[in-house]
């Protein structure tokens, strides 16, 4: 039987990513992989275990000794388990956003993830979305996407979504955070967050999130 693709979403913070790649793998049954959880995963164990954040050698060896699992549930939704425990709705505070990136960067920690993506993807038929999908885990992707929409719109819908939440929010300060992220992702010396050269790139700015999914399963079905 024929390999099923890989299907590479990368872009910045707040692009529509998660929403769109879980739509694109739900309607073509493909498993979705969220990378960006793991590195919050990471993130939060490490502020757990009150690790010295700037330490790269103490990161890069909890790397090694954390296992990440993904996990489906019934409702369709994929929790992620961090040594056993489901932490999918504590990888989302603004704690462990804020220092992500900082951790995100070490290299002997992106070693040991991006070894666990290429396992978890290798069999293909998978959507896999972070920043560096198209460009360093699977540069061979058969689809490659680069999510992108203007600041005040990914800030917008960052927004939303935590309002949603019953959060208490405040749009200014998230177009900060989201701004200040986007900067050090797109930065700093490993893996940074760029455009593959072969991606297609899709500007969601005055496109709804599920008009972006559909031009990605559009793509995929004539084969490009
Ligand atoms: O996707 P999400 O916004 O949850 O990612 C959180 C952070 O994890 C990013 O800001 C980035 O620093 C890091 N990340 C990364 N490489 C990936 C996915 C996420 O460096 N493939």
């Amino acid at each position: 039987m024929k390999k099923k693709p890989i299907i590479a979403i990368d872009g910045p913070a707040g692009a529509g990513k998660s929403t769109i790649a879980k739509m694109v793998a739900k309607e073509l049954h493909f498993v979705y992989i969220d990378t960006g959880a793991m590195y919050r995963g990471l993130t939060w164990k490490a502020l757990e275990e009150h690790l010295n954040l700037h330490d790269a050698e103490q990161l890069a060896e909890l790397a090694q000794r954390t296992q990440m699992v993904f996990k489906s549930k019934r409702d369709g939704s994929v929790r992620i388990f961090v040594d056993g425990k489901d932490v999918s709705n504590r990888i989302r505070s603004e704690r462990v956003s804020l220092h992500t990136n900082e951790i995100a960067k070490v290299k002997g920690v992106r070693k040991v993830l991006n070894q666990m993506q290429k396992d978890m993807g290798k069999k293909g038929g998978v959507v896999m979305e972070g920043r560096d999908i198209g460009t360093r885990i699977f540069p061979k992707a058969e689809y490659k996407f680069y999510l992108d929409a203007s600041p005040i719109q990914r800030a917008q819908r960052r927004y939303l979504e935590l309002k949603a939440k019953g959060k208490r929010v405040n749009l200014e300060k998230i177009a900060h955070a989201l701004a200040q992220r986007d900067y050090k992702d797109k930065t700093r010396g490993i893996s940074p967050l760029r455009q593959a050269s072969d991606a297609i790139v899709i500007d969601s700015t005055h496109l709804s999130l599920a008009q972006v999914a559909q031009s990605i399963l559009d793509a995929v079905r004539r084969g490009k």
